[in-house]
């Protein structure tokens, strides 16, 4: 591993990457999605319950990197009992955590801003916002595979 990714494993990252939250399938899903990321070869399944327009629970399932186990466990903590809308906002907020250009200040994001170190790497990125593009597929009711690699031609 070299010395610039050790330095972007953080200590939340790791601990949530050695004993992810929420990792299993969920009995009583309502909703699910599976998402790829074929740059790295992570793979998410993101199990969601929907009650209401309120996210009652969230759990997952899959195989991948650290920083893509790592999101997928501290998203799931950031998405139970929040509503449909609080959701979308915490995606956007936390995709702008990744992507934008700004000082990567993200009100409200808590323990997720230990990603912010991620957006100097941009591959990690898509490590990172995988299974939260998968949960929003998920949310959206949409049945298809996300990959990473779809409809991001603009680089
Ligand atoms: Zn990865």
């Amino acid at each position: 591993m070299s010395s610039d990714l050790r330095e972007l494993y953080q200590s939340v990252i790791l601990d949530h990457h050695k004993k992810p939250r929420n990792f299993g399938e969920l009995a009583d899903a309502n909703r699910g999605a599976e998402g790829y990321n074929p740059l790295c070869g992570d793979r998410v399944h993101v199990w969601l319950k929907l009650v209401n327009e309120l996210v009652q629970d969230v759990r997952f399932t899959g195989s991948g990197c650290a920083i893509s186990t790592a999101s997928a466990s501290m998203m799931t903590e950031a998405l139970k009992g929040k509503t449909r809308a609080e959701a979308e906002a915490l995606f956007r907020r936390f995709h702008d955590l990744l992507t934008g250009a700004e000082s990567g200040e993200a009100p409200g994001l808590g323990k997720l801003e230990a990603f912010a170190g991620v957006r100097e790497f941009p591959i990690r990125v898509k490590c990172a916002t995988l299974p939260w593009h998968t949960f929003r597929a998920a949310l959206q009711g949409e049945t298809t595979p996300v990959s990473t690699e779809l409809g991001s031609h603009h680089g």
